[in-house]
């Protein structure tokens, strides 16, 4: 059986050593989601992995299955971004790290694999480039990551009714189920935090908002404690997954 190869853009996640001169690397695939190679003489090897095997860069790799499908080594790699501006900063390090480590935690399978590849990029792009940096972009970055996976909630209008909530309404968001009801449905239903209709609205606007549009995004004040709960609140409830001891964790 012949071995099967691939070339393609991929993110390193993390990687460890095993023998003197070999690592294994995680690495992000915009083509089949999170995989592990192995990178044989790797940290010797300048000439095949020069300046690539390092956590957050974006690598092009060249990828074989070994002859039974059963692992990855990692022939050779080309450095495509170190975003080395974030690697010059703790606290946007400490920013990239957590996204990392959430999209780590969180995806399974290929689905959605290369949008959210070309998301998580930028988002490093931000971390790297931009003067000035929300302090909550992590929660942003991982509520943003949960609209990609499909619980996409539409906090323009009322679910039930069909209403559109506009700014000066009264409003009901339930992020567990996703859901946005009138002060009229609310009663059938009785299930939510209030929300103003301008905060409702704002919330739709960051959430659907990529990394181009981040910048000089900052929360309004008396809106801040809600939205970062009610952010917390949503991921949590789609994605399962609590922050524990340095770490995303399964709930
Ligand atoms: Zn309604």
């Amino acid at each position: 059986m012949a071995r099967q190869e691939f070339t393609e853009e991929t993110l390193v996640l993390k990687l460890g050593q095993f023998r003197e001169a070999d690592c294994w690397v995680r690495f992000f695939s915009p083509s089949q989601g999170v995989l592990t190679g192995f990178a044989f003489g790797g940290l010797k090897s300048r000439k095949r992995f020069s300046g690539c095997l390092d956590p957050l860069s974006r690598v092009l790799f060249r990828v074989a299955w070994d002859r039974f499908g059963r692992y990855l080594t990692l022939c050779e790699g080309s450095l495509i971004n170190r975003f080395s501006g974030l690697h010059r900063n703790m606290s946007r390090f400490g920013m990239a790290v957590n996204c990392i480590k959430f999209l780590e935690a969180s995806h399974i399978g290929t689905e959605n694999a290369a949008a959210i590849f070309r998301f998580t990029c930028k988002t490093l792009h931000f971390l790297d480039t931009e003067e000035s940096v929300p302090a909550f972009l992590p929660l942003l970055y991982r509520a943003r990551l949960t609209c990609v996976y499909g619980y996409f909630p539409d906090l323009s209008m009322c679910a039930c009714c069909r209403r559109d909530i506009k700014p000066g309404d009264k409003a009901y968001f339930a992020p567990a189920q996703g859901v946005l009801t009138c002060i009229k449905c609310r009663t059938a239903h009785r299930q939510g935090y209030p929300v103003s209709g301008e905060l409702a609205l704002f919330l739709d606007r960051i959430l659907q908002a990529d990394p181009e549009q981040w910048p000089g995004l900052s929360l309004p004040e008396q809106w801040n404690q809600s939205i970062l709960f009610l952010l917390d609140v949503y991921v949590q409830a789609h994605m399962g997954l609590v922050w524990i001891k340095g770490g995303f964790r399964r709930t």
